[in-house]
């Protein structure tokens, strides 16, 4: 098993010595026992938030409405977090209130999956109430208590189980499975953006075609139309290009009006938008020339929708001319020329047309001779 670094470890001490219960738990302790690095370290206290904020002076409170406290110690950065226990939920999302006066045994149990549900502590004992290491074993996700109460309590669930067994390679466990399907329609509730963080993560996990049953349980109803999905491959395609081969494979089941509209529903930084959406154009359109591909939608958007493209590679390392800028004469020569407004756009366009098919012809000299052949002609 991989260990706890120095600085997680000297947290936890800290908040013994001072009388606390404190321990790693979640995500850091499933990763160590699954010999996985960890993305962050997590500790849960039974000291308060303020008490914490008094015994780590230059810790900030990043989250203190759930107890959060983010400890930096030592070059590593920890966040401890109170013990909680939770309110009622009344919309899917969140609890109605939150109190730091849970146990140890209660902070785990209000925690998604079993083998998120341990904690451990500096000497590397386990706490793990809910059979955690048996599914991690069994490699399964189970939810913690009944799985129909804990994805109608927090609809994100529903998302994480199915993101977790795509980047852990696990199957989900049988009941939890079932309430999957049976409480689909709770995901309605959420907001787009942890919907795309969500699908995001499950599109770059190791088990992308994850992403299909996220469409075919209907967790993805909110942003698309009713019918049937042809469910192309995605595990053959970099990460960073499956996103544009899912969204080309739900326009072309008709599942989306475009992709433009269903990843600006989602959220997409408007640059991803863009894009992708141009990638899609691009898959979808007959054209075939490298350097006009280029032209028509912009490198961004060829890399997306061509990833490992040999012709695309090479064009782009020729460092011949496919954009305007490209060109060895700006508007400044033509506007010198006499070209004005539109015609002087256009003359860049007829420029860049030729250049393509005649890189050779690429020079000042010779762009500012077809240039005055070009006026001439009006
Ligand atoms: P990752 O590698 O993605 O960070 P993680 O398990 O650390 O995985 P986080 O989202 O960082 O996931 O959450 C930390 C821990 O908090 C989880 O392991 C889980 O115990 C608990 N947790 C997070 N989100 C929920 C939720 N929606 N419902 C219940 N418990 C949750
Ligand atoms: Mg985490």
């Amino acid at each position: 098993m991989k260990s706890a670094p120095k600085y997680a470890l000297a947290v936890l001490s800290r908040l013994a010595g001072a009388g606390f219960e404190a321990r790693l738990v979640g995500g850091c302790v499933r990763d160590l026992l699954l010999g996985r690095r960890p993305g962050d370290w997590d500790v849960a206290s039974s000291a308060r938030p303020e008490e914490v904020l008094a015994l780590f002076p230059r810790a900030i409170p990043t989250g203190i409405a759930h107890g959060t406290v983010t400890v930096r110690l030592g070059g590593g950065k920890v966040e401890v977090t109170s013990f909680r226990s939770e309110g009622a939920y009344s919309d899917h999302r969140r609890p109605d209130s939150v109190s730091f006066t849970g146990s140890l045994h209660g902070d785990l149990a209000r925690r998604d999956f079993t083998v998120n549900a341990m904690a451990m502590d500096a000497q590397g004992r386990i706490d793990d109430p809910f059979g955690g290491r048996r599914d991690l074993n069994k490699r399964l996700i189970r939810c913690v208590g009944a799985p129909e109460e804990r994805f109608s309590e927090d609809a994100l669930r529903l998302f994480r189980a199915l993101r977790f067994s795509a980047q852990l390679g696990f199957e989900i466990e049988g009941e939890t499975k079932r309430a999957l399907a049976a409480c689909a329609g709770f995901a309605a509730a959420l907001s787009p953006e942890r919907v795309r963080d969500e699908l995001l993560k499950t599109l770059r996990s190791p088990r992308p075609e994850t992403a299909w049953e996220l469409v075919s349980l209907g967790l993805l109803d909110a942003f698309l139309k009713k019918g049937g999905t042809e469910q192309v491959s995605l595990s053959g395609v970099p990460q960073y290009a499956r996103l544009c081969r899912f969204c080309l494979a739900l326009e072309l089941s008709g599942r989306i009006e475009s992709t433009e509209g269903f990843l600006r529903a989602l959220r997409l930084d408007s640059a991803s938008v863009s894009d992708n959406a141009a990638a899609v154009r691009i898959l979808l359109s007959e054209k075939r020339d490298m350097k006009r591909i280029l032209r028509d939608h912009g490198e961004a958007a060829a890399r997306l929708a061509l990833p490992g493209d040999r012709r695309l590679r090479e064009t782009l390392r020729s460092g011949e001319c496919w954009e305007i800028s490209g060109l060895a004469i700006g508007g400044e020569e033509l506007l010198e020329l006499g070209f004005k407004g539109p015609e002087l756009g256009a003359a860049l366009r007829e420029l860049l047309e030729r250049v393509i098919d005649r890189p050779e012809e690429n020079s000042r000299e010779r762009l500012l001779e077809l240039a005055g052949e070009m006026r001439k002609r009006g």
